[in-house]
């Protein structure tokens, strides 16, 4: 079976030169193999995990995240943006440096990376964004974008879903980002590990307006250079 992966989508008109990488996080299977967590580093890690599972509803995160970023693809292709889609389908092999460097050969105008969180504490929930600290070793020089970015996108996120606003996390342990040469940042939509996150990102509703949001967030980043 032909393996759905790195599939770009031209936009139409002005915004046609802005191309969006839509990575929904993880696959089916997860990948053991060790990969550099950096470009030179001798940082091992799994070059992509299986994700989460709803603990309430038992919906897979790798599903979710698909879906989510099939709603995101026709919702920026209607805007005329061009969209890259890291992958469509839950059966593929793509480790985290692989998809960044999806992102860098396409010169992602904004990398999303699309997840769902997990947390041993039930009681923790809401959104948040990641991205690298300004003293990252691979690519400190976007901190300044990627920032900016996680800010936008987690604002207009909560606005919009009405899901509780937790943090930006700044690390340098994500290969997807560390390997980044683009405006890059993770969405983490709500964890599976709450009650409350967990059956409303099971909701086709919810999906689409996390879609939704995210794309607007994305235009506000945009417009804002
Ligand atoms: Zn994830």
């Amino acid at each position: 079976m032909e393996e759905k992966i790195n599939i770009l989508y031209k936009g139409n008109g002005t915004k046609a030169d802005k191309v969006i990488v839509i990575d929904a996080g993880h696959q089916h299977r997860g990948m053991t193999e060790p990969e550099p967590n950096g470009p030179g580093s001798e940082v091992m890690k799994a070059k992509v995990t299986g994700g989460t599972v709803g603990n309430f509803t038992g919906l897979k995160e790798s599903i979710l995240n698909l879906r989510v970023s099939e709603y995101m693809r026709d919702i920026l292709l209607a805007k005329g943006y061009s969209v890259v889609m890291v992958r469509e389908s839950e059966d593929v092999k793509i480790s985290n440096i692989e998809r960044a460097e999806m992102a860098n050969a396409h010169s992602a105008a904004v990398f999303i990376r699309v997840h769902a969180n997990s947390s041993a504490s039930p009681e923790t929930s809401g959104a948040l964004t990641i991205c690298q600290t300004a003293q990252n070793p691979y690519n400190g020089e976007l901190y300044g974008e990627c920032r900016k970015l996680s800010e936008i996108m987690l604002d207009v996120f909560c606005r919009v879903t009405g899901m509780n606003k937790c943090k930006i996390w700044e690390t340098d342990t994500m290969t997807g980002i560390n390997w980044c040469k683009v405006p890059a940042t993770i969405m983490e939509m709500g964890f599976m590990s709450n009650e409350h996150d967990d059956r409303l990102l099971n909701t086709d509703e919810f999906q689409h307006k996390a879609a939704e949001a995210m794309c607007e967030g994305i235009e506000e980043y945009l417009n804002s250079k």
